[in-house]
């Protein structure tokens, strides 16, 4: 694999979509007509069921088919982006389906939160059928009727046999790479005693593992997945959906194909690690079509590769253990990559849309630079996010002339502008803040010998509180330890940001601050990566050794009235620290928590 770096991508509004080649694909498909003279009945289900139905109106299907045994992640979210990008494209239908054929291991919690991130990344699956509202959510489950079905047409036609090695047996007489497999003793079986066999299967009269059914293909193909792969096994497992009706399940090479089929895919679109597999999803298609069960022409399967992003694991398992382990609070915990986790962490659906479509499709493994990610999230929110000040490490500034040139108690009231370029045609949104005796500073803005350079305060030094008066420093107050408790300045009348005399004296540095009258003490959440390791669980490498002991701060600070008022979920440009997000969790009107999504520039962690 190599590392990618992604420039010369268009912006987000180009009307130019990236090309790649799944759209040469269906361009040409499109061209040829290659599936104009499919029928759609409005359901999914097989070959008579569509003969029935009208032409299909959309132009392609695809589908997007997780297993609902997890969170889904940012790696999801390209395949989410590319299916139903590519149906929204052209004109097509893409089908939220659930491929919930294995019994174990899935949940309700994980199917609603699944549709929940699907839909919160921008997508639908609803379309207009014959002026019809149809929605286009799926169950694998709900074929498992057709499924049975399928498999004893493959015996009659002597396609398919029940096994009766152990699994060990089975697993030598596979062969290898340089060896061919082995006939198993029962490959041989009549087509009534396989389907007799098969039967009792079914009806609970075997030991789960005692027997599997094969399809009957080459056991010396070069392409160990068609020697006689495993199309049902026997499991007593109660199914969220259909409860103890079944004691056996289809394999998930037999069921997929299968499910595509019923619902008439025309673009199978998987990641490449089933490359091997498609010559089996092609046979598997081809006999059930000319058996009559299922419509031609059948689907295709293409491949792309995998997101694999830096300092990111992208595996539902792997994350489903940092959340069993403690390491993180959650899968929602702003640092993981999950759907949920980016969500609270504050990145948006628009950037992470630009960013799929930035990163592009490709036929080949590579890993992108997790900063892609941010550079879009930086895009997106650059024009949007209303600016605030906030002071993350606070030191008290005292104006110790303000009483006496302003008036006793006064506080100016000030103003700057939340957005430095709003659309065009809308009047500039304005911020308000009140200036008085007493200012956090950020403790980095003051020192007391200053090094070569700065330009900020400093005995003797003037600088102007943004969107405020010019001041100048006088010195600082200590405590036993000789730490710097309070900064002592003066304030210059008369300087006032947008006054006449504004430019009267020339500073060479505006500082950020908040108003100790009007500022609001906040929690702000510091994130950083969560592993150390740009590539963490690479080549089957323990991502837990590589856990970033500092991925994570606290920090007490103060912001300006104006984020203080945050809605949760509401993202801010917080001038010079980069952009935060008030914690769709945790934050309240009167008690802010905001998440740092990422800072101004690349690296820029404070
Ligand atoms: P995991 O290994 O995390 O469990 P999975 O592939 O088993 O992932 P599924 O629920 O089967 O998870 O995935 C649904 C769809 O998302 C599949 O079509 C799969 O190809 C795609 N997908 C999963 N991970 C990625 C990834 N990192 N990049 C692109 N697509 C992915
Ligand atoms: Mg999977």
């Amino acid at each position: 694999m190599t590392d990618a770096t992604v420039s010369g991508t268009p912006a987000a509004d180009s009307p130019h979509k990236p090309t790649n080649f799944l759209r040469g694909i269906i361009d040409r498909d499109l061209e040829q007509g290659t599936y104009a003279s499919r029928r759609w009945a409005g359901t999914p289900g097989d070959a008579a069921h569509h003969a029935a139905g009208e032409p299909d109106p959309a132009k392609i299907r695809t589908r997007f088919p997780p297993e609902p045994n997890g969170y889904l992640h940012v790696g999801h979210a390209k395949s989410i982006c590319l299916n139903f990008g590519l149906a929204r494209d052209y004109g097509g239908v893409c089908h939220m389906r659930f491929d919930d054929t294995n019994p174990e291991k899935e949940e309700q919690e994980y199917v609603d939160a699944i549709l929940d991130a699907v839909k919160w990344l921008g997508f639908g699956w609803d379309s207009s059928f014959n002026g019809q509202a149809q929605s286009h959510l799926y169950y694998a489950s709900n074929y498992f009727d057709f499924m049975y079905r399928a498999a004893e047409a493959l015996i009659t036609a002597g396609l398919a046999y029940v096994d009766e090695q152990t699994p060990e047996e089975m697993r030598a007489n596979r062969g290898d790479f340089t060896t061919p497999g082995t006939d198993s003793p029962f490959r041989s079986r009549s087509r009534e005693e396989n389907l007799a066999r098969f039967r009792e299967m079914r009806d609970g009269k075997l030991a789960d593992g005692a027997a599997v059914l094969r399809a009957k293909i080459d056991m010396a193909s070069p392409n160990i997945n068609l020697r006689d792969p495993a199309i049902y096994r026997i499991r007593r497992a109660t199914h969220h959906n259909t409860g103890d009706t079944w004691c056996i399940y289809p394999m998930y090479t037999f069921a997929h194909p299968i499910e595509d089929a019923l619902e008439q895919i025309t673009h199978s679109i998987c990641t490449l690690e089933f490359e091997d597999q498609r010559p089996f999803y092609d046979w598997l298609l081809d006999k059930l079509a000319t058996l009559g069960l299922i419509q031609q022409p059948v689907p295709r399967q293409y491949e792309f590769a995998r997101l694999n992003l830096t300092y990111v694991i992208t595996s539902k398992r792997k994350l489903k253990a940092l959340v069993d382990d403690g390491v993180v609070s959650g899968w929602d915990d702003p640092r993981m990559p999950t759907i949920v986790g980016l969500r609270r962490r504050g990145y948006t659906p628009e950037a992470i849309q630009l960013f799929c479509e930035r990163i592009g499709v490709s036929k080949s493994d590579s890993w992108i630079d997790y900063s892609t990610l941010d550079i879009a999230l930086r895009d997106d929110l650059e024009s949007k996010a209303h600016r605030g000040m906030a002071v993350l490490d606070p030191l008290k500034l005292v104006l110790t002339n303000w009483d006496e040139v302003m008036g006793a108690g006064h506080l100016e009231a000030c103003s700057l502008p939340a957005l430095p370029h709003p659309p065009e045609g809308t009047e500039a949104p304005v911020r308000h803040l009140k200036l008085g005796r007493e200012v956090w500073i950020e403790r980095e803005d003051f020192e007391e010998v200053p090094p070569k350079g700065y330009k900020r305060l400093f005995p003797g030094n003037k600088v102007r509180l943004k969107g405020g008066y010019v001041i100048e420093c006088t010195g600082c107050t200590k405590d036993a330890e000789g730490q710097v408790t309070e900064v002592l300045a003066t304030v210059v009348p008369d300087t006032k940001s947008g006054t006449p005399g504004a430019d009267s004296v020339k500073v060479k540095a505006a500082i950020t601050w908040v108003g100790a009258a009007d500022g609001v003490e906040a929690e702000v959440r510091l994130y950083d990566r969560l592993f150390t390791d740009p590539h963490p669980d690479a080549g089957g490498k323990d991502f837990k050794a590589s856990l970033n002991p500092d991925s994570f701060k606290v920090v007490k600070g103060y912001v300006e009235p104006s984020l203080a008022q945050a809605q949760p979920d509401q993202k801010f440009q917080f001038e010079r620290f980069g952009y935060f997000v008030a914690d769709r969790v945790d934050h309240a009107a009167g008690k802010p928590v905001f998440n740092k999504i990422t800072g101004l520039k690349d690296g820029n962690w404070k």
